[in-house]
């Protein structure tokens, strides 16, 4: 088994296979859209990873919000290598036990009335690329098709060419337009612009809304919670207008909150129904896998035969995956260890003292805590040496997003380290507005 590891690692020839080595090579053959890699990851257990040269870290990231139950989970590591041993991979022409279990497991957990169904993607984008696809199947009584999709400023939702559409960020947008049309842009929160939006003014001059699409916590804008009763009302005008309401639960999903879906806490969601919610990272833990759920009678007219489809979706061992992943979140009462934890980890960061730190913000296991001053790429580049993995969300806002798994005691290591910022020396001087 190791032999065939080392064969792996060493690719075609003997190679150099510290730290610098693998950097080296990195930069030689993969295409760095994401800048050069701050360190090369060789192993991990539970909350810590290890690097090329041995160092530990305090996973606080986990892979941006994917490894639920941290790394080499006994499991999950179990549940896959037996499905991948029994049935590694059948076409979409046919079944199988665990993706029927996974969606059934699915609408459990989501609540859904008769009627809902699963539609199985690899990743994020993809499942938001298929509820886009969604959108444009919706109606109005005399059968005019709507294109008119309403989305937040501060939105990420992926980055192919549909999903970027919904996503806000210019830089992101602009070096491939043209991108699909019919997408508004709506300020983030803003009640007003929102009911503005379904007025009968704009539905003159624009159409019919199809669709309004929002993360109950915006993830990559900075962990920004959508401000209470927003999604309630959002509820009211797309049902009243024949609009489907889609939330985009792919960092929020499967228990990162607290609950298995976010807009299922009353603060969130108000107790509202959605129409579709995408799925994605933390489903896994770790195996790429999305999924969109369609909830009601309406889900079966959403995509019709052969309007989609992928060749991976519905992949018997990334179904494994995410069975393992929920199956164990339910067994170890992971849900309340988030809201527990969750708790702490705001509570001791918040209470450290450090002058940088202004406040955390968030639901259960994805928080930020936002500095005094823009410094956060210098912030996660300290942790880094600290021996912590966090990532710079925002000039001001540092990501954390640990496995569900964490332990109080490692809240409060982390605590540790922020509680030894000080203001650096060379700060700029513009404290950064509210986001
Ligand atoms: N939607 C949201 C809310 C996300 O946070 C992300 C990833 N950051 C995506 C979609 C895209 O998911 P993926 O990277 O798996 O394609």
């Amino acid at each position: 088994m190791s032999e065939i590891l080392d064969t792996l690692a060493h690719g075609a020839a003997p190679r150099d296979l510290s730290s610098a080595g693998w950097t080296e090579a990195y930069r030689r053959s993969v295409m760095d859209t994401f800048g050069p890699p701050q360190r090369i990851l060789v192993r991990g257990e539970g909350a810590y990873v290890w690097d090329a040269d041995g160092r530990r870290y305090l996973d606080l990231l986990a892979g941006i919000a994917v490894n639920a139950l941290g790394h080499a989970h006994p499991t999950l590591t179990a549940a896959i290598s037996a499905q991948l041993g029994t049935l590694g991979h059948v076409s979409n022409f046919f079944g199988t036990p665990t993706q029927i279990a996974l969606a059934e497991t699915l609408l459990r957990l989501a609540g859904a009335p008769d009627g809902s169904r699963v539609f199985f993607t690899n990743s994020g984008t993809e499942a938001v690329e298929a509820a886009f696809k969604m959108t444009r199947r919706v109606a109005s009584d005399d059968g005019t098709p709507r294109t008119r999709v309403l989305a937040l400023e501060g939105a990420f939702h992926g980055r192919s060419m549909g999903a970027l559409a919904l996503t806000h960020k210019p830089a992101y947008r602009e070096p491939f337009e043209p991108l699909p049309g019919g997408v508004e842009h709506l300020p983030f929160g803003d009640t007003e612009a929102l009911e503005h939006a379904f007025s009968p003014a704009a539905v003159a001059e624009r159409g019919p809304v199809a669709a309004f699409v929002a993360e109950p916590v915006q993830g990559e804008a900075g962990v920004r919670p959508l401000p209470p009763g927003y999604l309630a009302l959002a509820r009211r005008l797309t049902s009243e207008a024949g609009a489907l309401l889609v939330l985009d639960e792919v960092q929020t999903g499967v228990g990162r909150t607290g609950s298995w879906f976010a807009f299922q806490q009353p603060e969130v969601g108000g107790g509202v129904v959605p129409d579709v919610v995408t799925l994605a990272k933390g489903l896994g833990g770790g195996f790429p896998v999305g999924a969109v759920v369609a909830f009601g009678e309406r889900a079966a007219t959403l995509l019709g035969r052969g309007q989609h489809g992928t060749t991976f979706g519905g992949n018997p061992v990334a179904a494994a995956a995410a069975l393992a992943t929920i199956g164990v979140i339910e067994r170890d009462g992971l849900l309340s260890n988030v809201r527990e934890v969750g708790a702490l980890l705001r509570q001791e960061i918040e209470m450290c003292g450090s002058p940088l730190v202004r406040e955390v913000r968030g639901r259960g296991l994805l928080l930020a805590v936002r500095l005094t001053h823009p410094v956060a790429a210098d912030v996660a580049r300290r942790a880094l040496d600290a021996g912590l993995i966090v990532n710079a969300v925002a000039p001001d806002a540092v990501r954390l997003a640990p496995p569900l798994v964490l332990t109080a005691e490692q809240a409060r290591e982390a605590a540790r380290f922020f509680a030894t910022l000080t203001l650096p020396d060379d700060l700029p001087d513009d404290r950064p507005d509210d986001l």
